[in-house]
């Protein structure tokens, strides 16, 4: 950390600075400039809580050097952690996706999904019991039945399940039907939800709020980690811009920045990233060349007729050429697509 002085600090006003990171356990090394005096810290395990440093007289700036996420950061954990879920891995040379529709809707709609899904190669199946949505009135999702008809599918078709918990009334009875659970973007700073996740013993697939720098992520993926869950994925499912009319903006710049700074996995969700069917492949297959772990894709046997998220759902057909597509593109950057 350094501590930058304004122009005119007096002597006195750098004195009690260094007296304060005294104070506070560490060690101050003040640079002389011309103009100017910078105060180097030494001595801090993580980054220190210097805010209050900020109102002394003086002080222009406090300027972190080290990460606020200790345990996600890739300065503590340099090799890249690699989460295996019955086999199927995020985070090495595989590249694993996981389909399904939005919500569960009806045995029929589930069943018809999870068998094209195993028939495509694919291991891992998604739907929502409990739907996240912007209206009280719009479907809310089938509830403890839905992971019901959850479990049938893994029973039946042997897919590993992902499937979101919206809250910490819920979370429990969700991880006992999944095998990922997943935590969705509006609750990425659910506190409470994050810190409970942290104390299960299942991966949790973790997706960046709409509205999140990259720090504020690796934060939410911190909650968890410090709780004592290091299976965390983390998932770019696309930010708010002006950008119309695309529901969301798919950040794929954050995947190889992610992986500088964590060595948490990363997967994207062109679907919630992007809102239209017709946008799912094409960054897909960017998805997998920027680097991404896997994706998250939203299928629907007629999407047209879908509780919810219909408009970027692709058919089961299009589902087909989606992996048969990325299990060409695979080989040429070092990914076995799953
Ligand atoms: C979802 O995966 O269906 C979902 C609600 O996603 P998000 O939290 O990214 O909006
Ligand atoms: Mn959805």
């Amino acid at each position: 950390m350094f501590i930058v002085m304004s122009p005119g600090a007096t002597r006195e006003q750098i004195a009690a600075v260094c007296d304060e990171i005294s104070r506070m356990g560490l060690k101050a090394h003040p640079i002389n400039g011309t103009t100017r005096t910078a105060i180097g810290v030494t001595g801090n395990k993580t980054q220190v809580a210097a805010d209050h440093l900020l109102v002394l007289s003086g002080v222009e700036d406090v300027v972190h050097v080290s990460s606020p996420y200790r345990l996600a950061s890739r300065e503590s954990h340099p090799d890249s952690t690699v989460i295996n879920v019955g086999g199927v891995k995020f985070g090495g040379s595989e590249f694993s996706v996981i389909a399904g529709p939005c919500a569960v809707e009806s045995r029929e709609q589930l069943m018809t999904a999870a068998n094209r899904v195993a028939r495509a190669g694919v291991k891992l199946f998604r739907g929502g019991a409990y739907k996240p949505r912007t209206s009280p009135y719009s479907f809310q999702g089938l509830g403890k039945p839905g992971l019901e008809l959850l479990a049938e599918v893994r029973a039946k078709y042997g897919l590993r399940i992902v499937t979101e918990a919206i809250d910490t009334e819920t979370i429990e009875m969700v991880a006992e039907y999944s095998d990922i659970i997943q935590l969705g973007a509006r609750n990425m700073q659910n506190f409470s939800l994050l810190k409970k996740a942290g104390r299960m013993r299942k991966p949790v697939l973790l997706k960046r709020g709409m509205a999140a720098t990259v720090e504020e992520f690796l934060l939410a993926a911190e909650y968890i980690l410090s709780e004592g869950n290091e299976q965390v994925i983390l998932c770019e499912r696309g930010i708010r811009t002006m950008a119309e009319p695309a529901r969301n903006v798919l950040d794929l710049a954050v995947i190889p920045q992610i992986k500088l700074l964590s060595h948490l996995p990363i997967i994207a969700d062109p679907s919630h990233g992007t809102g239209r069917q017709a946008r799912i492949l094409p960054m897909s297959r960017a998805s997998l060349a920027a680097g991404a772990d896997g994706l998250l894709i939203e299928v629907h046997h007629a999407p047209e007729a879908a509780l919810s998220d219909g408009p970027q759902a692709i058919t089961l057909d299009e589902f087909d050429t989606l992996m048969a597509e990325l299990r060409k593109l695979g080989p040429a950057v070092g990914r076995i697509v799953h």
